[in-house]
């Protein structure tokens, strides 16, 4: 059992009866996640060393440049995704998810329901894709 700080009221937090199935789910998020981006590097032509030692024709050349750039595209958005799941996992073991990394306000709970993920509050995550 842990002691309860005083002032709770100062730092806004998520119980831990509400942070523990969030945990949860961007844990199993994670390893879906992780899952996908291995079943992608398989899919990736490029990944097959064979290829090195046949003849390709022109044709399956450029089928395989597609492969490999869509594969590419696929990997990248899920490594930000990977990125994006730790760190919110991280911030729920610290007792800081669901509040903004740039203002340090709460993030909207219905942003958190869409987007779990979130670190940043709308307002700052449009401001950092400006
Ligand atoms: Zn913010």
């Amino acid at each position: 059992m842990r002691d309860k700080p005083k002032n709770e009221k100062q730092t806004l937090r998520f119980p831990a009866n509400i942070l523990a199935p969030i945990g949860k789910f961007l844990q199993e998020r994670l390893a879906s996640l992780q899952r996908r981006k291995k079943e992608i590097e398989k899919e990736d032509p490029f990944k097959d060393t064979s290829r090195l030692l046949d003849n390709a024709s022109p044709d399956t050349d450029a089928a395989e440049q597609f492969g490999h750039a869509r594969a590419s595209a696929i990997k990248k958005e899920l490594n930000k995704n990977i990125i994006q799941t730790k760190k919110a996992l991280i911030r729920t073991k610290k007792g800081k998810y669901g509040i903004c990394e740039d203002c340090g306000k709460m993030i909207d709970t219905d942003r958190l329901a869409i987007y779990p993920e979130a670190t940043l509050c709308a307002k700052c995550q449009a401001k950092r894709e400006k």
